[in-house]
């Protein structure tokens, strides 16, 4: 094992981040700060974890960041982060992760999608010794049946073609052990695809099912267009299988074309050749024309993706940093 990853021995930790990403939901914070407040509260009690909630404001346009500046005057358990811009969720989980100083990370959405409800059977898990523990939906309220499909298909898709396991209907819900969240901090590639870096840390995984509800307010943040893109960089981050297909469809065409050519001199010595066959010229340039294009193309996304990893930019910037009281305010 990686010498700088803690050993078993920080299980025992008592500390718990829940970590919150939250873009223009001052509707729904309100509802589920104090959701969380009573879980840590009966948590602390029953289990002597030490309770902390981190908010991540990723660059909310509404007043996301006033209504959590109030929530957390309230609680001296929060600690706050406001990136500069929008970066996406999945830059706002990496940058509430990287400020967690130590303990488990328990990560939910801030639409009460992941009922908080639910963290002692995550934490129960983790003490149990597993170390991812991830929800996983059996069943999606309020969302439509286009959604539930194609997001069904994608967890298909991506379960065949990559190599790191990616559990299906498993999202961002779900409990990290310390030593799960150094690992991941570790990972700082710029493709970041939540759900496939989870699983590329391995250690030990528990799943707990559960029904995901419906949103407590607010609008989802991702439309058809976002997640298409989303499972664009999942599948090309996680999986090279597009670029091994193109090869095998040259190959095909290759063969093929070859086939074909022996057929074409045959035919010419047997039957002569009278200048014909515009249609059939027309037909193979156009497929030619088209699977080149999908090919270039396919190279492309992942040309892209190294142009991106090259240039090695931050992957977030920070405006805000407000740490829980009583809490040193040093950045890991
Ligand atoms: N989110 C974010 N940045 C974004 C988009 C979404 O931090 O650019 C957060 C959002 O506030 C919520 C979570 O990611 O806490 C999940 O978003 P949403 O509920 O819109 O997604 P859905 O549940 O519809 O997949
Ligand atoms: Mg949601």
């Amino acid at each position: 094992m990686d010498a700088h990853l803690p050993t078993d021995d920080a299980r025992r930790d008592p500390r718990l981040t829940v970590v919150v990403a939250a873009f223009d939901e001052a509707d729904a914070l309100p509802l589920l700060q104090p959701r969380i407040a009573a879980v840590l509260d009966a948590l602390a009690h029953d289990a002597g974890i030490v309770g902390r909630v981190l908010y991540i404001d990723d660059g909310s346009r509404d007043a996301t960041w006033q209504v959590l500046q109030r929530l957390a005057a309230q609680d001296p358990r929060i600690a706050l982060l406001r990136l500069s811009r929008n970066f996406g969720k999945e830059a706002a989980l990496t940058a509430g992760l990287d400020h967690i100083e130590s303990g488990a990370a328990m990560i939910l959405d801030a639409d009460g999608q992941d009922p908080p409800e639910l963290i002692p059977q995550f934490v129960a898990k983790w003490r149990e010794g597993f170390d991812d523990v991830h929800g996983t939906r059996m069943a999606r309220e309020g969302e439509s049946l286009a959604k539930r499909a194609t997001a069904h298909m994608f967890y298909r898709v991506i379960g065949r073609l990559s190599r790191t396991p990616i559990p299906a209907d498993t999202g961002d819900f779900r409990l990290l052990s310390p030593r799960a969240l150094s690992a991941l901090r570790q990972l700082r590639e710029r493709n970041r695809f939540m759900k496939g870096l989870f699983g590329w840390v391995g250690f030990r995984q528990a799943s707990i099912p559960y029904q995901r509800q419906a949103r407590a307010a607010g609008g989802s943040k991702f439309n058809f267009w976002k997640l298409w893109n989303l499972a664009i960089e999942g599948i090309t981050g996680f999986s090279t299988a597009p670029l091994r297909v193109a090869t095998y469809v040259g190959l095909a065409t290759a063969l093929l074309a070859f086939l074909y050519g022996a057929w074409i001199v045959v035919k010419a010595m047997l039957w002569g050749d009278p200048v014909a066959g515009w249609p059939t010229m027309m037909a193979v340039i156009l497929f030619l024309g088209g699977m080149q294009l999908i090919a270039l193309g396919t190279l492309g996304e992942y040309l892209g993706r190294l142009y991106e990893e090259a240039k090695q930019r931050p992957l977030y910037l920070v405006d805000a940093w407000r740490p829980a009281a009583g809490v040193s305010s040093a950045q890991p």
